[in-house]
């Protein structure tokens, strides 16, 4: 049997000195280098937008959104300025989009008593600038959210092609040859015999799907204060109508009435929503001449009843966006 031999490693003195000097050196390197890049980053941060609000005197936290979501260009500017609250509490907006910045400070010094949530609708919307400034052509394949407005227009060729006539027998007294997409006569045929179940009222379709030629002819009779520019009018989409109840024929009663206050409530169930409300006058461009109510789908129209939203805001934010 064969001995296992113990060898012990003797390393000599001076190797022993060697390492010693060199592990020595060695934490002094990597405590260098931490020290650096501490400084690094410390310049780094003074050179940064956040560092230099708050060395204007704004909060931490104010510091930090502004930075993170301003563009440099803005940043720079409010640098130069003294603290001013006025900035974060407008990137805190529920409503918020980034690309508008410019334009909310612009209309906020120029109406400063206006609520901060009006000036972020309004500008979103565009409705802070004359009504039928540079018009864009809608865009159809939004589907049932597609906004046709004072800025945004239909051309003379659009038509839909699922257009049906409302079922007189349901909808009695409207009138005989209104017409609107087939999704819009199946859901209002349904809300129509609800409302006749509970309040035992028959509303009527006064209006439905209106041609641009139409809307011409209607435009040149009765002129710009009563009618919406050919291409312009929600008619034209085949989504939109107006309904009135024969209790109450005047549009402010029919609001105030059972059947009226119902269909505000409840219409989102059939996919509607009121398409101008009495409180968004500013920026719909429309008061209420008829209680006009437009198809969107069941899902969005109850995400607009619950954010009171009309669908001008409800397409700037969620269907446009920051783009
Ligand atoms: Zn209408």
């Amino acid at each position: 049997m064969q001995m296992a031999k113990k060898k012990k490693v003797h390393l000599k003195y001076g190797v022993k000195k060697f390492l010693a000097y060199f592990i020595v050196l060695l934490l002094i390197l990597i405590y260098a280098i931490n020290e650096g890049k501490k400084l690094h980053e410390k310049d780094l941060y003074e050179k940064s937008y956040e560092y230099k609000l708050i060395q204007k005197k704004y909060p931490e936290a104010e510091a930090k959104k502004l930075a993170a979501t301003l563009t440099d260009e803005n940043l720079e500017t409010l640098t130069k300025e003294k603290y001013n609250e006025i900035y974060y509490q407008i990137v805190s907006e529920k409503y918020y989009l980034n690309k508008n910045f410019n334009k909310y400070l612009t209309y906020y010094d120029n109406h400063p008593y206006t609520e901060l949530s009006k000036i972020i609708a309004l500008v979103n919307t565009r409705a802070d600038e004359l009504w039928y400034t540079k018009p864009e052509k809608t865009d159809v394949e939004a589907g049932y959210l597609m906004l046709v407005n004072k800025f945004n227009y239909l051309e003379a060729d659009y038509e839909r092609i699922d257009l049906e006539a409302f079922d007189l027998s349901v909808s009695y007294g409207s009138y005989g040859d209104n017409k609107a997409a087939k999704i819009v006569v199946e859901n209002y045929d349904k809300m129509q015999a609800e409302v006749k179940r509970l309040f035992d009222v028959q509303i009527m379709v006064t209006a439905g799907y209106r041609s641009y030629s139409t809307q011409q002819e209607m435009f040149d009779a009765y002129g710009e204060d009563y009618v919406a520019r050919p291409g312009h009018s929600e008619h034209q989409t085949g989504l939109g109508i107006d309904i009135v109840s024969p209790r109450h024929p005047s549009v402010q009663d029919f609001f105030e009435s059972e059947e009226g206050k119902w269909i505000v409530e409840n219409c989102w169930q059939y996919g509607f929503i009121i398409r101008f409300p009495e409180d968004k006058e500013d920026i719909t461009g429309y008061d209420n001449d008829a209680l006009h109510i437009r198809y969107v789908g069941q899902t969005d129209a109850k995400k607009m009843k619950d954010e009171h939203l009309s669908l001008d805001e409800y397409y700037a934010y969620y269907v446009i966006g920051d783009k």
